[in-house]
């Protein structure tokens, strides 16, 4: 078993992070660091420098911060010579996780970005699936609320909170994890509420016939579907990844309830296995159709949103 220290204790942390640790073969949860979080029977520190210096044998740290406050802390890690696990998405900008990337492997350390939803199961068989098929149409329904996965997170609507594009990374992060040939944005709209920096909804078209919608308004039953038209049949894709169908066949037991369960152990076991290996994963595929959705994009105001 490996030492691991998770930093920033909030809402991912506290759902997924804690429970995949505490069912981990490979990781003991030896620290936290968080300014007003903590982990009963964990070591809490308030400040990151203090456990750098404090407990220097601890030799990966996961880091749950927000986007925009996490690179300052990667970048620190990997000078401290300790291996970087990243929540999504990996960083506020496409340069910053390069150069972490960098840092990493000049280093000799293990930079792991992460994305949950490639590891939901229904993942790799899609990916295999369509391995041989001839791809004519791909249609991305991303609807949830906001209120209720976000629960008063105001980063979310700052610069660099991505906005809807948050839960709509990781559509983008099954979606390049599945297709046989590589896409890019032509077209995107985006719907920013008047009194926020970032988009609450959107809608992009990408090369390939691809077009997805995002909308974090949505309050009925939350949608995280994709579904892919093919010279063999419909794959769709449900539930984030969960579920698995062929033309309406099931492929696999229907998982149901709650999508996330299983994902968080399956990034914890990748993380094992990489540091390991001496190994790094950075894929930053997803987050860049999401900057040049934002770079493309026509703006169109929506209406005032509060949590
Ligand atoms: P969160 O609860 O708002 O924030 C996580 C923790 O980060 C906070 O509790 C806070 O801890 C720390 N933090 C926030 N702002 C900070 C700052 N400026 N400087 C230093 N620390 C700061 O966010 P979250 O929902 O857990 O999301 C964190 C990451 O996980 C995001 O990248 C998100 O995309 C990803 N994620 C979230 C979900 C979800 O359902 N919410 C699902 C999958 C992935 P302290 O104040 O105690 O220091």
């Amino acid at each position: 078993m490996r030492d691991i220290a998770l930093v920033g204790i909030g809402k991912i942390a506290t759902d997924q992070h804690v429970p995949a640790l505490a069912a981990s073969e490979d990781w003991r949860l030896v620290a936290t660091v968080s300014r007003s979080g903590t982990v009963e029977g964990v070591e809490a520190f308030t400040d990151f420098d203090a456990f750098l210096e404090g407990r220097p044998e601890v030799g990966t740290v996961s880091l749950c911060l927000p986007p925009v406050p996490r690179y300052a802390y990667a970048e620190a890690a990997l000078r401290a010579g300790r291996h970087v696990m990243l929540e999504k998405p990996p960083g506020a900008t496409l340069a910053e996780v390069q150069a972490l990337a960098r840092l990493a492997d000049e280093a000799g350390l293990t930079l792991y970005a992460t994305w949950h939803s490639r590891m939901a199961p229904g993942v790799a068989p899609a990916r295999d699936w369509l391995a041989d098929k001839r791809i004519e149409r791909v249609a991305i329904d991303w609807r949830e609320d906001v209120r209720r996965w976000h629960p008063g997170q105001e980063w979310v609507f700052e610069p660099g909170g991505m906005g809807v594009f948050d839960p709509g990374i990781n559509a983008l992060s099954i979606l390049t994890a599945i297709l046989p040939f590589d896409i890019h944005v032509q077209q995107a709209t985006l719907e920013v509420p008047e009194n926020r920096q970032t988009p609450i909804g959107a809608e992009i078209a990408l090369s390939g016939n691809v077009r997805a919608v995002f909308d974090w308004r949505h309050e009925g039953e939350q949608t995280w579907r994709i579904e892919v038209d093919t010279d063999a049949g419909r794959l769709t894709l449900s539930e984030g990844g969960h579920r698995l169908t062929i033309d309406g066949a099931e492929q696999g037991p229907a998982a149901g309830g709650a999508p996330i369960p299983g994902e968080y152990p399956a990034l914890y076991a990748r993380m094992a296995e990489l540091v390991g290996a001496g190994a790094s994963d950075v894929d930053l595929a997803p987050m860049i159709h999401v900057a040049d959705a934002m770079t493309l994009g026509r703006r169109e105001t929506a209406r005032p949103f509060e949590f």
